[in-house]
């Protein structure tokens, strides 16, 4: 069943290792949530005709939205598309927003799954990365949010921070655990060109850690998360048995997903439609001329080979190496078979029957072997 995505480009400020699409200026708010609702009218056939099971509420920093505002958005949802009544209803949020008051206005609107953005629980960490809160309030949060019923609770954290050891990785680990939270989302620091950290490591008043020091903080990760019983069930993302974030899950699968707002990516199975990713440009279009702005790209055959490749191989199910070429045209055994085999001998995947998956060494080089395996 296809899922719902809206991009809710507004941060109150800018952290410095993020290029996600999101502005600090808040003056456009308010016309951003009118030019939303209408993008939900405009959009409503995009998906097949069957319940949403999931819907997401991404950014940016969806917890600046007032209750009001969030009260109109579902509004609007429920007017255009039917939603199973046991929908996976997720709004990302920053501990800072989430007050007493805003956390109880949440527990009564539809969201029921909260993915807070934590990043690190060491106070020097969250300022050297610009975050808007403290370390306290990244606890509190979660607790706070427990406390009015939210169970179902993922947090991000960031490792791979510059630091002279791996301690304060180890207690943000442990401070970690000691959430009880079902889901864990972990990502690895990346320097990007157009983020502060990008800019000030051209000019060499940044200096990111070497790949080793990356390396160890991740198997740090994979080990003591398997030993609190938690599950890797895509390189980035750990849960408790059976607490898949089923949005993500469901985009790893393939199924089809409508992304609404400024930068939202859509996608129908055969075609991925990108939306401008510039807030004035998105509502002028919407309110003004009431149309969205957005790129369609084809997808060819060869486009949806690399695409099965890329979402799968980073999950623990694996890729299907026979469903990659009897569906989608793709023998990568007759074309790729040496690499492969030498993949498996290097102990950076196994070959079970048709389904290969990387093992934790071979999860650090995912990107590179997924390029390697990819048609051209
Ligand atoms: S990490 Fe999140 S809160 Fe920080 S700037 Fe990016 S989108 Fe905004």
């Amino acid at each position: 069943m296809p899922g719902l995505y809206l991009h809710i480009p507004f941060c109150k400020q800018a952290c410095h290792y993020c290029d996600f699409h999101f502005s600090t200026s808040l003056g456009l708010k308010e016309k951003f949530v009118q030019a939303l609702v209408q993008e939900i009218a405009l959009r409503r056939a995009y998906l097949p005709a069957a319940p949403l099971d999931t819907i997401y509420f991404g950014g940016g920093t969806p917890s600046l939205l007032s209750t009001e505002e969030l009260d109109v958005i579902f509004a609007a949802i429920g007017q255009h598309f039917e939603v199973n009544p046991r929908a996976e209803i997720t709004l990302e949020a920053n501990p800072d927003d989430l007050t007493a008051e805003k956390l109880a206005a949440l527990a009564a609107s539809p969201v029921n799954r909260l993915s807070i953005g934590l990043q690190s629980f060491h106070e020097p960490h969250l300022r050297l990365m610009n975050r808007a809160h403290t370390a306290l309030e990244s606890s509190q949060a979660v607790q706070r949010a427990q406390a009015v019923g939210f169970e179902n609770i993922s947090v991000d954290v960031i490792y791979g921070v510059p630091a002279d050891s791996h301690a304060i990785w180890q207690a943000d680990l442990q401070a970690l655990l000691s959430l009880g939270v079902p889901h864990v989302s972990a990502y690895a620091l990346t320097i990007e060109p157009d983020t502060a950290f990008g800019r000030r490591l051209k000019k060499g008043t940044f200096v990111a850690p070497p790949d080793e020091f990356v390396a160890e903080q991740f198997e740090l990760l994979l080990s003591t998360l398997r030993a609190a019983d938690y599950e890797q069930y895509e390189i980035s993302n750990f849960c408790q048995p059976g607490r898949e974030s089923r949005h993500n899950s469901n985009y790893w699968r393939g199924v089809p997903y409508l992304g609404l707002g400024p930068s939202a990516h859509s996608f129908d199975g055969r075609t991925r439609q990108y939306t401008v990713a510039n807030n004035p440009q998105y509502v002028a279009a919407v309110l003004e001329r009431g149309e969205v702005p957005a790129t369609v790209e084809h997808l060819s055959a060869l486009d949806q080979a690399n695409e099965y490749l890329l979402t799968t191989l980073r999950t623990s199910r694996g890729t299907d190496l026979g469903h990659l070429h009897q569906a989608l045209g793709r023998d990568v055994l007759a074309e790729r078979g040496d690499y492969v085999t030498s993949l498996v001998a290097q102990g950076m995947a196994t070959l079970d029957g048709p389904v290969l998956r990387l093992t934790d060494a071979g999860k650090l080089l995912a990107d590179h072997i997924t390029l390697e395996l990819f048609a051209e």
